[in-house]
């Protein structure tokens, strides 16, 4: 195992978002690259943003994609949240609980670097609405920083509220070098004496990221790239506190496709609806390693121990991935592909079940035909039951399309399809034997034959000129459900 430790460290508000299951990919590949350690942090000290249930739906979601946990919080055999590894406890809450921001933050205080703010909430957005009036970046403007430590002490024995800041010296460049985007600077006068300890005692994002990172010796944040901009307020807390930083990686953002980022608050983008969409953890996990890397090659399908080889932040795009849904269904089509038909057939199953096209007591042979007959076109499972449609609706509710419609209104068609319903007729059902020589006998008594034949049979069968092998679509509907719609065409054409 070498030295380098990473980390994921999302804040559960919700399920979980595809851009971070992209971070969480891109942490884990790295670590398995370098035989590293792959952590999960909770940082949950926003408590106004706390989701019952979030933490359950995030470990389950990664859990499926096929991300590993090396140590932190995970998930045991039995589904239940767990932690393991040295550096705990790995919720930042419970971190809290535990006292461990205490002295971390007195030792700013005790030198300096940080200080007590007694400003009200009214009185900082005044502040602020007064700067934007006058076209400033908003930021605290300053009027605690000078509080002498022992006035300060008194008012807070005396009950007042307070918050703990940063204390950001004047005007001097903050720099760092990130693996990605390279060397960015920010002026301390740009930035803002970040709040470290809120008035409900709770440290924020910034200051509990740097202390557990430095206490869980992470050697690379890898992240989204909006937290660029709060970086350098990191780095700084790194310096006051006399210790390394980590190196910094930035991935670039992922858009959708009018090239906005792909957000969050627009409610698309969880895992969970992938999931519900039916595409494999393998399809998902190999669109979202091209969501920003690309391999030194024309290679395109890779499985994750595959990625893991090739994987490194030398190859990561500066600018943003753009989220391409075909693509993904592309990617996706290929693991679909590589499913046994047996596998495929289960995998359907349930959305089939679900769109009411067939119940749980359905023939395992006719799913197996099903999956058999669409194997070629189905990019994730919930496209079964989209594909197949036709073949259960009752004759009065499929869709026609338009060159079906076209075609049955043709002169040939009352002739081709008398003729298969005289066949059908003398038969007891439709059987193999049945189903591969049909067409061959009446191609033969009508002496009708290639488009002219197959476009008007296909066309009152299926509902659509174009589909996958008839013969499996004949063996799949049966002898009734064909004998049915063919007279609804007759009489409906
Ligand atoms: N908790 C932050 C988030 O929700 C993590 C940012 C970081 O990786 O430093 O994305």
């Amino acid at each position: 195992m070498s030295d380098v430790r990473v980390r994921f460290a999302p804040s559960p508000t919700g399920y979980l978002h595809i851009g971070g299951l992209r971070t969480a990919l891109f942490n884990y590949l790295y670590a398995r690259h370098t035989d590293g350690t792959m952590i999960l942090r909770i940082e949950d000290t926003d408590r106004t943003r706390f989701v019952e249930g979030a933490l359950e739906n995030l470990l389950k979601a990664l859990d499926w994609s096929g991300v590993e946990i090396d140590e932190g919080v995970m998930l045991d055999e039995n589904d239940q949240v767990t932690e393991k590894g040295e550096y705990g406890p790995y919720i930042q809450s419970d971190r809290v609980k535990a006292g461990i921001y205490n002295k971390y933050i007195e030792k700013l205080i005790e030198e300096d670097k940080a200080y007590y703010c007694f400003c009200s909430q009214e009185r900082i957005d005044k502040v602020r609405d007064r700067q934007k009036a006058d076209g400033l970046t908003p930021k605290y403007d300053g009027l605690c920083r000078s509080i002498p430590l022992e006035e300060a002490k008194e008012r807070i024995a005396n009950g007042e509220e307070y918050t703990v800041r940063l204390k950001l010296p004047k005007n001097r460049e903050i720099s760092f070098e990130d693996r990605i985007k390279g060397k960015i600077t920010f002026n301390t006068d740009d930035m803002d004496d970040q709040v470290l300890i809120k008035r409900d005692g709770f440290p924020t994002y910034h200051f509990a990221v740097v202390v557990d990172d430095h206490l869980m010796k992470i050697t690379h944040v890898v992240r989204g790239d909006e937290w660029i901009s709060s970086t350098p307020k990191h780095v700084y807390l790194y310096e006051a506190f006399g210790w390394d930083a980590p190196e910094y990686i930035h991935l670039p953002t992922v858009l959708n496709e009018d090239h906005k980022k792909y957000s969050k608050r627009n409610g698309d983008g969880m895992v969970e609806d992938f999931i519900a969409e039916g595409y494999t953890p393998e399809g998902l996990i190999n669109f979202l390693a091209l969501l920003g890397w690309s391999p030194d090659s024309e290679e395109e399908i890779f499985t994750m121990e595959e990625l893991a080889k090739q994987f490194d932040f030398d190859r990561v795009n500066k600018t943003g991935a753009v989220f391409d849904k075909r693509k993904l269904d592309w990617v996706n089509g290929h693991y679909v592909r590589d499913l046994s038909v047996e596998q495929l057939a289960k995998e359907i199953k349930p959305f089939m079940v679900e769109s009411g096209m067939i119940d749980e007591n359905y023939s395992d042979e006719n799913l197996n035909l099903l999956a058999e007959t669409w194997q070629s076109a189905i990019d994730k499972f919930s496209d079964a039951p989209k594909l197949s449609k036709n073949y259960f609706l009752d004759e009065n509710e499929i869709e026609w399309d338009e060159e079906a419609s076209e075609v049955l209104k043709e002169e040939n068609t009352k002739k081709l399809v008398d003729a298969y319903l005289e066949k059908l007729g003398e038969a007891d059902e439709i059987d193999e034997e049945f189903a591969k020589t049909i067409m061959k006998t009446i191609q033969k008594e009508t002496g009708i034959k290639g488009k002219n034949l197959w476009f008007p049979i296909r066309a009152a069968i299926t509902g659509s000129v174009h589909g996958p092998d008839l013969s499996n679509v004949m063996l799949l509907m049966g002898k009734e459900k064909i004998e049915k719609r063919l007279n609804y065409v007759k009489e409906n054409f």
